[in-house]
């Protein structure tokens, strides 16, 4: 029973304008198990086209070719790669090694793709190595090793899978005659081991080793003789079939990637450190907008108690209006808290807020020109006179101690215009409060610290309502602070304020606001900086453009051993997934690295970090460069998948 047997094989090929060349015409040839076949004629005559058409490369003709009685032409893709794999071994006038893998990986390559396990698809090649005579040179690059070498390369890889049938077009047209002579005794003896071969030359004596000669003219059979007889040998070339009934592993081809990568390593290093700039710029802009957000945070909760709530009257509150509370609607930057008193049943009613556990009295005055305070014969203008709470810790006391009866407790900035060492000195204080002349003598208990905030005198709020009454005024409490029991509650009771439609802190209301305005100047500008995302998902798209057009012929020889269309892709979008990793990598690295010299320098400068990159950030922009890296391969990948092997394998 024959191997293969064509019937009526006619192809045509389309030329320019729409019309045909037909390239072979009628063809009607059957071949047997052990068979050498020459298949001569002259250049054009068509010799490749029926080849591809026999090696299952080329789908497009009429008539049949059968194999174990069925139509190649009719295949599934799936049947086809079967084909591939198992049936036909090729081997080219131009080698067609891949030059980035070693003689080994190309061997193994074809086992690679029906996912043997390594030890088993290493230890079968190595076999097959040695057999052809090239055990010392399994390490080496394709470039390394000579033509005839590279010859027996591409036979061992042809013979890997054990196929029954070799095709060779012009096995030896690339090689010298020594060379020509070694690999035509060794393509003999497979055939005399039993394979059926089929081998295209155009050399008379190359046709004198076969035991069968066809001659081809302008696409038509028009001899067909038999040669020498083959000596049936034992078979030399024999390897045990391998295990593959799989496809091509993810992690194989991600070792396909990686080999190719590394091939290109510098161009690659250069790709992946421009599509890091994107990935690097976006974290950059969301680790400054949080670290300068944590900044202000922080700024403002040092001089917050976290136990305690501040709460103001709100606005419309305002029955008894001042000369101060019209000035601060007029000019509301001087101070935003309403000067409007809270009645018992006000505080009654904060009284009783869930976590609550006492409500502090409290007063607070702002006054533009009509206080101040002086020492010896210095003096100086103050804007607030704010009696003390449990808002005000010793923490905030940079010297001295909280005021008794009697004492004040100044801010810093009103203490150095006011003497060298005022704590424990005797200082005059003048204040408009409710329409009276507040002048009092008060002893300096201490210093409070409040980086650029208003010049402050602090006071008990008893101390304030008996100085007022001997003024003859009265004084009720404009602000209450909120005490609660546990400071996870400190959230719940602002929220419950809130409901109850009173006012919390001013600088909180205001900080909120500036974190929030803060917040969407960080995504803006994250947004500005992922514009370089675009540039490098670009780049990416067209260096794996330039990269298919480079591997054109590798492609070609992956589909001519069993590779799928979805194999290819596989290694396509695996090398885009991998340029992917790297970028997000750099950009994270370099981020990081650009963030310790930033934070260096702003601990130095303002004793804070500046900029916070989170693991979350971390893993986000290294996940977001893959995913774009990947998006930008889906092209190049498909486009290389859809590849015609044959247009592939003719190209040089
Ligand atoms: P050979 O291998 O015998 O030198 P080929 O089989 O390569 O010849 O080509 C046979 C004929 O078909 C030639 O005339 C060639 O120009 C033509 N041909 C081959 N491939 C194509 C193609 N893709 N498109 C159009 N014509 C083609
Ligand atoms: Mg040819």
């Amino acid at each position: 029973m024959p191997v293969m047997e064509l019937k009526q094989v006619n192809k045509s090929y389309k030329v320019n304008g729409g019309e045909t060349f037909q390239a072979l015409k009628d063809v009607n040839l059957s071949f047997k198990k052990g068979e050498l076949i020459s298949i001569i004629g002259e250049s054009g005559s068509g010799k490749s086209t029926l080849m591809n058409l026999i090696g299952g490369l080329d789908s497009d003709f009429q008539g049949e070719i059968l194999v174990n009685g069925e139509n190649i032409r009719d295949y599934s893709e799936k049947s086809l790669v079967q084909y591939h794999k198992e049936k036909v071994g090729f081997v080219f006038q131009s080698f067609n090694l891949i030059s980035h893998l070693s003689v080994l990986d190309n061997v193994t390559l074809a086992m690679t793709l029906s996912n043997v396990s390594k030890a088993d698809r290493e230890k079968r090649a190595k076999e097959i190595l040695d057999v052809v005579g090239l055990k010392d040179h399994v390490y080496k690059k394709p470039d390394a090793i000579s033509g005839g070498q590279k010859q027996r390369v591409a036979i061992a890889r042809a013979l890997v899978n054990d196929p029954d049938i070799i095709i060779a077009d012009e096995p030896t047209g690339a090689l010298d005659s020594e060379t020509s002579n070694q690999v035509l005794e060794m393509i003999k003896e497979i055939a005399e081991n039993g394979k059926l071969v089929i081998m295209v030359t155009h050399s008379e004596k190359v046709a004198a080793y076969s035991s069968r000669v066809v001659t081809i003219d302008d696409g038509r059979v028009i001899d067909d003789q038999a040669g020498n007889a083959l000596i049936v040998k034992e078979n030399k070339y024999k390897t045990e079939k391998p295990n593959r009934n799989k496809n091509l592993s993810l992690l194989g081809s991600m070792k396909l990637a990686l080999l190719n990568m590394k091939e290109k390593l510098s161009r690659n290093i250069l790709i992946a450190l421009g599509g890091s700039v994107g990935i690097m710029s976006v974290i950059l802009m969301l680790s400054l907008g949080s670290g300068v957000n944590a900044y202000l945070t922080d700024t403002m909760n040092s001089q917050v108690n976290p136990l305690v709530s501040e709460v103001h009257m709100p606005d419309e509150a305002t029955g008894n209006e001042t000369e101060i509370n019209k000035l601060q609607k007029q000019n509301p930057l001087l101070g935003l808290s309403s000067a409007a008193s809270f009645e018992t049943e006000n505080t009654e009613e904060l009284a009783g807020i869930e976590h609550v556990e006492s409500v502090e009295e409290g007063f607070t005055n702002f006054s533009v020109g009509s206080s101040k305070a002086s020492f010896e014969e210095n003096t100086a203008q103050f804007m607030s006179i704010t009696t003390v709470s449990s808002m005000i810790t010793s923490a905030d006391i940079l010297e001295g101690e909280l005021p008794n009866e009697g004492e004040v407790v100044i801010t810093e900035n009103l203490a150095d215009t006011l003497g060298d060492v005022l704590v424990g000195k005797d200082i005059q204080i003048e204040t408009l409060i409710n329409e009276e002349l507040l002048d009092l003598t008060m002893t300096v208990s201490g210093i409070y610290g409040s980086e650029g905030g208003m010049d402050t005198v602090y006071l008990s709020y008893e101390n304030l309502e008996n100085a007022l009454e001997e003024a003859g005024g009265e004084l009720a409490p404009n602000i209450v602070y909120l005490v609660s029991d546990d400071a996870d509650a400190t959230e719940s009771i602002k929220a419950e304020v809130e409901r109850l439609e009173y006012k919390g802190s001013s600088t909180e209301a205001l900080a909120d606001t500036f974190s929030q305005m803060l917040d969407i100047f960080t995504y803006v500008l994250a947004g500005v900086a992922g514009i370089s995302l675009i540039v490098s998902a670009i780049m990416i798209l067209t260096v794996l453009y330039i990269s298919v057009v480079e591997r054109t012929k590798e492609i070609g020889v992956i589909k001519a051993i069993g590779g799928r269309k979805k194999d290819i892709r596989r290694i396509f979008v695996s090398e885009s997934f991998l340029i992917g990793l790297f970028s997000g990598l750099f950009g994270v690295g370099i981020a990081w690295g650009l963030s310790l010299a930033a934070n260096a320098a702003s601990t130095h400068y303002f004793d804070v970090d500046i900029i916070i990159l989170t693991p979350t950030y971390a893993i986000a922009g290294i996940v977001l460069s893959i995913i774009i890296s990947m998006v930008a391969g889906l092209m190049p990948a498909s486009k290389a998948a859809k590849l015609d092997p044959v247009e592939s394998l003719r190209r040089d």
